[in-house]
């Protein structure tokens, strides 16, 4: 079959390339891919990719062959994916269902073979069947959304009266806004130029208030909004090192600033300022757990998250150059590339 092979670390490391279909083990199954979206990690790497590795986990499909061991997943089956391929099952984040955190996990399209490709294999435990009102394309999104739904339901405890700031309105920002807002929060969310596209989104999908804040000077609104106070909670969601003092500085006293994009060199921070003189919470997250999927699949279903606006290319997998160059651009949201047919 043909799978997209990230063979190095170096950024360019990737090719297409004929490799065997995997064959699910007994507790496996097998699923024939219809639709994988494009993550930053794709793009940029992160720290738990492990090549020669096929790339892709955000993904949904239709099972083809389930190992013996697996009951109540059919062949036929409409499904997606957690991206957890492998855990110890021993550790203490195992024994608490704190996947992500599990120091053997292995992840799908970063450590065992992904779905940019016609067929992947993953542990049952893993799958989730797709609700029927949504399509492959948009049921791709689902582990973003998990992403999300872990950094503003379990990481930061969202209230509903706070007042949100989330950074960068890429597809983690977008998700991250719609559940905050679901939840009843006030939700601000920022761009810098070239960010248009993505910031009209966020307000066709109901954004309190969009910004551009090279064209538009937030510290002023928010301190009307906020009577001086600052932002309840930040939600950092562009990875950009600037990003993070940025948002630091809007926070009021006592409030919530959680990292969920992933920033990849070290930055310096005055600390004084912002846990002593502040008292913050800085709050890391993630990607997600099985709690996470759960939540996320709830907020689909009582129809408080839009999947499919997000969706903004669809390419087959043997155009993923063209794809993975569109992704890199601020004018797209989500790329998924689809086997060729
Ligand atoms: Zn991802
Ligand atoms: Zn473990």
């Amino acid at each position: 079959m043909k799978a997209l092979v990230k063979y190095g670390k170096g950024e360019n490391d990737i090719e297409l390339r004929e490799i065997p279909e995997p064959i699910p083990q007994r507790n496996e199954v097998k699923v024939k891919v219809e639709a994988t979206g494009i993550c930053g990690t794709d793009l940029y790497g992160y720290s738990a990719l492990k090549p020669p590795v096929v790339l892709g986990h955000e993904t949904a499909g239709i099972v083809v062959e389930v190992g013996e061991e697996v009951k109540n997943i059919k062949v036929g089956d409409r499904v997606t994916t957690e991206t957890t391929a492998y855990i110890c099952g021993q550790c203490k984040f195992c024994q608490s269902k704190d996947y992500n955190l599990c120091i053997y996990r292995k992840g799908l399209g970063s450590a065992v073979n992904g779905a940019f490709a016609e067929y992947f294999a993953i542990r049952k435990e893993s799958i989730h069947q797709i609700p029927p009102h949504i399509d492959f394309n948009s049921a791709s999104l689902f582990e973003p959304l998990s992403c999300a739904t872990h950094a503003v339901i379990e990481q930061a405890n969202l209230l509903p009266h706070e007042i949100v700031l989330v950074l960068g309105p890429g597809p983690l920002g977008l998700l991250t806004a719609q559940i905050a807002k679901s939840l009843g929060a006030r939700v601000i969310i920022c761009g810098i130029e070239g960010d248009e596209k993505r910031l009209s989104t966020a307000k066709k999908l109901g954004i309190n208030q969009i910004f551009n804040i090279k064209k538009k000077d937030i510290k002023n609104y928010l301190s009307k909004l906020t009577v001086e106070y600052g932002v309840d909670v930040v939600f950092e969601c562009s990875g950009s090192a600037e990003a993070v003092e940025y948002g630091l500085n809007l926070i009021r006293k006592g409030g919530r600033y959680i990292q969920e994009g992933i920033i990849h060199q070290p930055i310096q921070l005055r600390f004084d300022q912002i846990l002593f003189d502040k008292e913050l919470s800085i709050i890391g997250s993630r990607t997600q757990k099985p709690s996470s999927w759960d939540k996320a699949i709830n907020l689909v279903n009582e129809g408080k998250v839009n999947l499919k606006e997000l969706v903004s290319g669809v390419l087959p997998l043997s155009n993923w150059k063209e794809g993975f160059g569109r992704a890199k651009k601020k004018n797209s949201i989500k790329i998924v590339l689809q086997p060729d047919k």
